[in-house]
């Protein structure tokens, strides 16, 4: 019987995850590969907050023993700052972000938030704690008002209110006939992708976490898409301990320390400045992106004069 139940039990896990709205579609498939469940210490004690700090203590992390993918990480994200991790593609960047809402558990070294190892409190507490803005947000299939409450659902209007306003979408709903009413999802009206992703950022101010994660938040939009949503999520992770994990380097000049990482190890920190003054993998990134950005910035033009 326990065979059966098990996976049912996991699917309701899964579930409750998507409910939650803490889980993008990536991350759902990699729950369900996902083969052993993370439970909480018999003696698990909510986490307490005070002074938002995040550590990774010589994290080591592979999801199959023959390949290691975490080799050794050191950071600390100090209370309200803002600290970000670029680096090319499969490097381990999503891993980190996984680490820490503790889909996984490490294999060595440890996650502590505000000197709390993340293996001893509770899940429920950690993901109130931690706020997470992913790549692809899914809306439940309810009005524009249930989706942004659901970050904290004892918020009051006003609260729900000024929450779409400091994410940039509230002129949006007010121009819809039935405003903050307005049906979405599947059933109801389709929003482009930016607009589902300033609903996310609404969300996410209204949950107010200690501790935000914006993984690749953006990088599903255009350029022009992207620079409208920036500030509004700049605005989220003002005087908030902020993770950023970017594919577009233009979304992390500002932050306190970034860090490049290659292979599973940190191969370069530094700020915006520095990093470029080093001449490395940074460096490259930035000048690649900038011919990138260019070139497409051309390209617009020349449309838009044909
Ligand atoms: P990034 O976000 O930097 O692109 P990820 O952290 O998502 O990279 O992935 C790092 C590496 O781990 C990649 O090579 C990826 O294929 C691998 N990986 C990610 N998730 C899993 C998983 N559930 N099982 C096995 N390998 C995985
Ligand atoms: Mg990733």
């Amino acid at each position: 019987m326990m065979q059966i139940y098990r996976p049912l039990n996991f699917i309701g896990f899964v579930y409750r995850e998507i409910r939650q709205g803490l889980t993008d579609i990536e991350q759902m498939f990699q729950l369900l590969d996902q083969d052993a469940e993370i439970e909480d210490k018999p003696n698990a004690k909510p986490i307490k907050v005070t002074g938002p700090v995040l550590k990774f203590n010589n994290v080591k992390f592979h999801y199959d023993s023959n390949r290691e993918i975490l080799k050794g990480i050191d950071f600390e994200v100090p209370a309200g700052k803002t600290i970000a991790v670029v680096g090319p593609s499969g490097a381990g960047k999503s891993t980190i972000s996984r680490l820490i809402y503790r889909f996984y558990d490490v294999i060595e070294g440890s996650v502590e938030i505000d000197g709390q190892d993340v293996r001893d409190v509770t899940q429920k507490s950690l993901r109130t704690a931690v706020g997470m803005v992913p790549q692809d947000t899914v809306l439940f299939n309810d009005t524009i008002e249930y989706n942004i409450r659901y970050g904290r659902p004892d918020a009051s209007d006003e609260e729900v209110r000024e929450a779409a306003r400091l994410a940039q979408i509230s002129d949006f709903i007010e121009s819809l006939p039935d405003g903050f009413n307005t049906q979405v999802g599947e059933r109801g009206l389709k929003l482009s992708g930016g607009e589902k992703q300033r609903v996310a950022i609404a969300r996410t101010i209204l949950k107010s976490p200690p501790i935000l994660i914006l993984d690749e938040a953006t990088s599903a939009l255009d350029t022009q898409t992207e620079q409208e949503i920036q500030s509004a999520l700049d605005a989220v992770a003002q005087d908030r301990t902020t993770l950023v994990i970017a594919h577009r380097l233009s979304t992390v000049v500002n932050a306190d320390e970034i860090i490049v990482l290659r292979d599973g190890k940190i191969a370069e920190r530094g700020n915006h400045e520095g990093l470029l003054a080093q001449d490395g993998l940074y460096a490259q990134m930035w000048n690649r992106q900038r011919e990138v950005d260019e070139a497409g910035e051309r390209l617009r033009k020349a449309r838009e004069t044909a």
